[in-house]
């Protein structure tokens, strides 16, 4: 079989697999509508995983740039989907990143493709969260870095485990936001006015 890019190795595996699903679920794969699904839903599930195959330290470490400037830089409402990994159902919102430059930033969209890389996996939002922050630090090494993400999960939402449309709001930060003013003037200008 031709792979297209996009899809990894395994796919007629796990279309076999989803095959079996649909049937274990009460479905009759052979009818129709369900026939091509499970090859449907195999190449789905690879896109929405594709994270696991990507590096998003060397995204950072390929596109770094020697600057003075160290203001609070600030990357806000970078749209994300993600699934959660206790029920593979999505959960998705926005995240919010800022950071103090120390020599070295980076392309503003390379701050989404660090988002896209490790929401495309199966995560929880307070790793995930963690992560983006880990990676910033590590490869920029800034004074400091904040990531605040939000998020609506549909595990709890469909399952009515919790209130419709509540959302979850996770932060984690490192260096010059230990301090509450700095983290203050982020919390300040990601706020919706
Ligand atoms: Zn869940």
């Amino acid at each position: 079989m031709n792979l297209e890019p996009e899809y990894r190795e395994g796919l007629d595996q796990l279309a076999a697999h989803y095959k079996e699903v649909l049937s274990l679920l009460g479905e009759d794969p052979s009818r129709e509508g369900l026939e091509k699904t499970p090859m449907r839903v195999a190449k789905a599930m690879q896109v929405l995983t594709r994270g696991y195959t990507q590096d998003a330290r060397k995204v950072l470490t390929d596109a770094l740039f020697e600057e003075k400037y160290n203001q609070m830089v600030i990357v806000k409402d970078i749209d994300f989907f993600s699934m959660c990994e206790h029920h593979m159902l999505p959960f998705f919102g926005k995240v919010h990143v800022a950071y103090i430059p120390n020599g070295y930033i980076t392309g503003l969209s390379k701050i989404a493709r660090v988002v896209d890389i490790f929401s495309h996996r199966l995560q929880v939002q307070e790793r995930m969260t963690q992560q983006i922050k880990d990676c910033i630090q590590d490869t920029l090494k800034p004074l400091g870095v904040m990531v605040v993400v939000e998020a609506k999960h549909l595990c709890m939402q469909m399952r009515g485990v919790e209130k419709q449309n509540s959302i979850t709001t996770t932060s984690d930060f490192s260096g010059a936001f230990n301090q509450a003013k700095t983290r203050e003037e982020f919390m300040n200008l990601i706020r919706p006015k």
